[in-house]
């Protein structure tokens, strides 16, 4: 949140600040990106006096904020889901009246399909495959990786994951497990349901952020229902349909998210500038100047870069010092996720099995949504992260729905002829995201996070990698909101 003070103050030094004259017409900040960070960056810097441009490589806003349209209806491929905490992204809902709707995704059971067999979660314990050890037997086995990083996650603060008091846990889920004493078969089954890249490649502090930020939002609000606090999926929570200050644990924007960015835009107006895709950037002490694919540059005293870092390695940039920015733009790796949208007759009631399930194949989960009714036509999703997206990316686009109806039919038949896709989504394949959100790898947060935020000249940067304490869309407003606040420190 910015204060009020803070910006009183800035205010008042702007307003006495000459406009800095641009190459072809007024602005003061030039920001790279129109997805949340850079548009929320924008609508701060105008309402406090500034003439901001938003420089947008596509031709909508919104970036991973993203709705298809398809024949079943709009279907968020990106965000969707906004807790109860998400102070900033409820306020601008509200501010453009946006309809936030009780998220209608509860997940239906799931089940277990491990080394080739349906695995009972309940029975899993006494399974012959279950070759875990102690306490770690009696975890179902998709849970071992979440229910682990619980257990161990000493984070208070929310922004205690960049504390150099905790440098030593910089590490891998691997290299913690193995501290603890776990067993191959544990490391291994919490490698299927690691969150971010993998076992091997995310820091767990990186994972901790996350994990720390979440058990924040789960505290507004009444606690669940009794028997239903433990997760039951390690990328899904049940959600809590019990209204407090209106809202459920999870709201959706009713007509897509996309309405938001859109919504933004357009209070922005003529601020936005689509189809600019920015591919050098000149900095001195003084101003920055942007050039565009075609042709066109613009120049600010301030520049504010609101892409991944996936992206903004491509843009040629002179002038910047170097430093640990150099080292995270260059090096920050991406998650990935690869989803198939699809509505499904119940094939469930069938073959008797769980409706959702998470494999060891390359399918990775299906989750079944429910639709209140039972017997209707329910919508599902096939979901890969981690090494299941990296994988999948690699395979022919054309082949890719086909391949994983096929998979779903292998693994359960009954859904053969059941199955309606109605849109599919690689956000690695996305030339303008290269991948779905931010990871560190072990190492990087020693080696450059805590200050990879430090200025560039005249450039700040914003965007959810460079988040401190918030996650998801609410860290990209957070985001552009620090970047907009530490220009207009500056601007006076
Ligand atoms: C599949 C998926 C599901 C998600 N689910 C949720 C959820 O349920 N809830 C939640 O809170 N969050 C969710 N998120 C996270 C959320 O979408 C992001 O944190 C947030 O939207 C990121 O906003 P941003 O402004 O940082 O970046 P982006 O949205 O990536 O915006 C960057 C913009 O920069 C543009 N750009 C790139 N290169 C250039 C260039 N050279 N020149 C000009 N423009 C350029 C891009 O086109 C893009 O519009 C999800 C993300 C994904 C991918």
């Amino acid at each position: 949140m910015f204060s009020r003070r803070g910006f009183l103050a800035a205010t008042a030094a702007v307003s006495l600040a000459p406009r800095f004259a641009l190459a072809n017409e007024p602005a003061d900040v030039i920001i790279i990106g129109g997805g949340l960070s850079g548009l929320n960056a924008a609508l701060i810097l105008r309402e406090q006096g500034l003439r901001p441009i938003v420089l947008e490589a596509a031709s909508q806003v919104g970036g991973r904020v993203r709705t298809h349209q398809t024949a079943e209806g709009p279907i968020d491929v990106g965000a969707s889901q906004i807790g109860r905490s998400y102070a900033r992204v409820l306020d601008a809902c509200w501010r453009y009246k946006l309809k936030l709707i009780p998220e209608d995704r509860d997940l239906l059971t799931f089940g277990t399909h491990y080394k080739g067999a349906w695995i009972d979660n309940a029975t899993w314990e006494s399974n012959p495959l279950n070759k875990c050890v102690g306490e770690e037997r009696k975890i179902a086995p998709m849970m071992l990786g979440s229910r682990l990083l619980g257990k161990y996650n000493p984070l208070k603060e929310l922004d205690d994951w960049l504390n150099p008091k905790f440098a030593d846990l910089d590490i891998s889920l691997r290299s913690l497990m193995q501290r603890h004493g776990h067993s191959e078969q544990a490391i291994e089954l919490a490698s299927l349901s690691a969150p971010g890249i993998g076992i091997d490649e995310t820091s767990i502090l990186r994972m901790w952020q996350e994990e720390t930020r979440g058990a924040l939002d789960r505290k507004f609000g009444a606690p669940p229902p009794a028997g239903e606090s433990e997760r039951l999926h390690p990328f899904g929570e049940q959600h809590h349909r019990d209204l407090v200050n209106g809202l459920t644990s999870t709201s959706n924007i009713e007509g897509g998210c996309h309405l938001l960015p859109a919504a933004m835009a357009a209070d922005l107006g003529d601020v936005v500038r689509l189809n600019k895709h920015v591919a050098a950037i000149d900095l001195t002490d003084k101003s920055g100047t942007v050039r565009c694919t075609d042709g066109s540059t613009y120049k600010g005293r301030f520049i504010i870069s609101a892409v991944p870092f996936t992206l903004l390695r491509k843009v040629k940039i002179t002038g910047a010092p170097g430093g640990a920015a150099a080292q995270a733009i260059a090096q920050m790796p991406y998650a990935n996720t690869a989803r198939v949208y699809m509505h499904v007759e119940p094939f469930w009631l069938e073959d008797g099995l769980p409706p959702s399930f998470n494999s060891d194949g390359p399918l990775g989960m299906f989750w079944a949504i429910d639709n209140h009714k039972g017997t209707g036509i329910h919508r599902a999703m096939i979901v890969m992260v981690g090494r299941r997206a990296a994988e999948i990316s690699q395979r022919d686009p054309a082949q890719v729905v086909p391949f994983l109806v096929d998979e779903l039919a292998r693994l359960r038949p009954a859904s053969a002829g059941k199955v309606k896709v109605a849109t599919y989504k690689d956000w690695a394949r996305d030339p303008l995201q290269l991948g779905c959100g931010f990871s560190l790898a072990p190492g990087q947060i020693n080696a450059f996070a805590r200050d990879m935020n430090k200025p560039w000249q005249v450039m700040h940067f914003a965007g959810e990698h460079t988040r401190r304490t918030d996650f998801g869309m609410e860290s990209a407003m957070e985001s552009g909101e620090r970047a907009a606040l530490e220009v207009l420190t500056r601007a006076g």
